[in-house]
């Protein structure tokens, strides 16, 4: 009788670690597909693209590096058109 109620016991123990882990795993995934949904927020077609004045690489406004009327890519080839 003894034994019997360990085992229940040790059952019960054993279906909390289960579930505990379950819900573990549950949560991780969760936050995973939340890091997923974050990233197409700013998807790249919707941004306004210009051209690198430089070497003609199309990147989007907000990215772009702005000098005397005309965009680069970087701020290399804002210095380098300059020169
Ligand atoms: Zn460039």
């Amino acid at each position: 009788m003894v034994s019997f109620s360990t085992g229940v016991g040790t059952m019960r123990f054993l279906i909390l670690l289960i579930g505990i882990f379950i819900f573990y795993l549950l949560l991780k995934n969760y936050f995973r597909n939340l890091q997923r949904q974050d990233r197409p927020i700013r998807p790249p077609a919707a941004e306004n693209m210009v051209r690198c004045a430089q070497c003609g690489v199309n990147v989007p406004q907000t990215e772009a590096f702005f000098s005397r009327g005309e965009y680069f890519c970087s701020d290399e080839h804002r210095k380098q058109h300059q020169h």
